[in-house]
């Protein structure tokens, strides 16, 4: 049976900061759906005597243990050697998975290096996970009571791999039950929803002994919402209680929540403007295409995303979606707005929104700095200008704090979560560090 689960990433790139490790992240979440509680995350070096100290130590806290990395073909990949170190095994070379890395080079036109030679040796009490996208064979082996499956460390191997060959394999225990219902927000700062729930009809919604336990996360300007069930209950009256303590949660900030679970700004944007079939245009300057770039991630875009534009200078605001020029020089009688201004900011959106033929047009003028900030317009002040057929302009100004990309990324979530409270009729809520 597996209650707990313990994660480990492997590799120096992830020890020194320069791979994200999110493996970890997407395997914890995938054990939770079923009932399996990660509870500890390890990460390591390419270092064969700590990853087998590891595995000895983890394999006598928990009921199975994921690990990512390490099964390449070079010497700094040392899982197969540390598993074998820990389990008591010895490697032998596997003939079938010999075949298939063969194979799988001929595929492709090539001729097998000697060095991926390894990647066909496994433990010999252990089991091979064949691999379709790559040549690194997964290896599912135990230590002690411990169930133990590696898996290698790209994203793209080891997602399908997980689905297929692990899943099937895990046994959560049935007799207790592990459900997460998120809610996503924009518009309220953490400590005040925080302080709404404390302040609850019926009680301290975020007591740290109640059941379900409910939690918040602050990212950017979205807050999310966590109500989390873990024990004896069947699914079902889990589920029960949690739709209870949404109702709860909803009455409570009904006018910040937009989205559920997996939903982001940007997919329950792309999915409203698709279900009204309408369409979205942009036209960026200091977030240099990153809106569109957060909008076309999510599939289906193409039938709401035609085109956009990254307007970064002047003379392109005018040439390409007609801002005036006049906005951008100053004359005898008055000081222009300048670039960085509500009024171009309308311009932009209003000339992109007729030049794409769009429902909505969505500008982003700004200084993300680290310099061109001045007295008036310090670094971090931006403006979002939202245009449509249907609603009255929109345009909101922000003073972000933080580095040049802190600034960039709090601008592209501005526009989208302006676009959305316009979308959901809620244009009077005021966003984080709106000024
Ligand atoms: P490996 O299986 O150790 O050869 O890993 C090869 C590549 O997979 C690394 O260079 C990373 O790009 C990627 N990778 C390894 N571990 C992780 C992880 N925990 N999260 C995300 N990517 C990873
Ligand atoms: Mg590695």
């Amino acid at each position: 049976m597996h209650r707990t689960a313990a994660i480990v990433s492997q590799g120096d790139e992830i020890v020194i900061g320069q791979t994200l490790d999110t493996n970890s992240k997407w395997i914890a979440a995938r054990l939770l759906d079923r009932g399996i509680v990660p509870v500890e995350h390890v990460s390591l070096p390419d270092d064969r005597a700590a990853i087998a100290s590891t595995f000895i130590r983890l394999s006598e806290r928990v009921d199975l243990i994921l690990c990512s990395g390490g099964l390449g073909p070079t010497a700094d990949d040392l899982t197969r050697f540390a598993l074998c170190d820990a389990a008591g095994d010895t490697l032998v070379e596997d003939t079938d998975a010999l075949a298939q890395i063969n194979a799988w080079f001929a595929a492709r036109g090539r001729a097998m290096n000697d060095l991926n030679k390894v990647q066909a040796q496994r433990p010999a009490r252990a089991a091979f996970l064949p691999n379709e996208f790559g040549t690194a064979p997964g290896i599912r082996s135990r230590i002690g009571r411990c169930d133990v499956f590696c898996l290698p460390g790209p994203p793209r191997e080891l997602v399908p791999m997980f689905v297929h060959l692990v899943a099937p394999f895990l046994q959560p225990d049935e007799s207790r039950t592990v459900r997460v219902r998120v809610l996503h927000t924009i518009g309220l700062g953490e400590s005040e929803i925080a302080s709404r729930f404390r302040d609850a009809p019926g009680g301290d919604l975020m007591a740290r002994d109640r059941s379900p336990l409910i939690g918040t996360t602050a990212s950017n300007s979205v807050v999310s919402c966590r109500i989390r069930y873990e024990g004896p209950l069947s699914a079902h009256e889990a589920d029960r209680l949690i739709a209870r303590d949404e109702s709860a949660i909803r009455a409570l900030i009904s006018e910040a929540i937009f989205g559920e679970d997996d939903d982001t700004l940007a997919s329950v944007i792309v999915r409203t403007l698709r279900e009204r079939f309408q369409t979205i245009t942009t036209i960026e300057s200091c977030t240099g295409g990153l809106v569109a770039s957060q909008l076309t991630d999510i599939a289906g875009a193409s039938e709401v995303f035609r085109t956009g534009w990254v307007t970064y200078a002047n003379e392109s605001k005018s040439r390409e979606v007609g801002v005036p020029e006049s906005l951008f020089k100053d004359s005898a009688a008055s000081k222009a707005p300048g670039a960085v201004s509500p009024e171009v900011a309308l311009a932009m959106a209003q000339g992109g929104l007729d030049a794409a033929q769009a429902d909505y047009a969505i500008a982003i003028t700004g200084i993300a700095g680290p310099s061109g900030g001045t007295p008036d317009k310090p670094v971090g002040t931006v403006y979002v200008a939202l245009a449509s057929r249907t609603h009255s302009p929109d345009v909101r100004r922000f003073a972000f704090i933080g580095d040049r990309s802190a600034i960039r990324e709090w601008s592209a979530r501005a526009a989208l979560a302006t676009l959305w409270l316009n979308l959901s009729d809620r244009q009077s809520v005021r966003l984080l560090r709106q000024v």
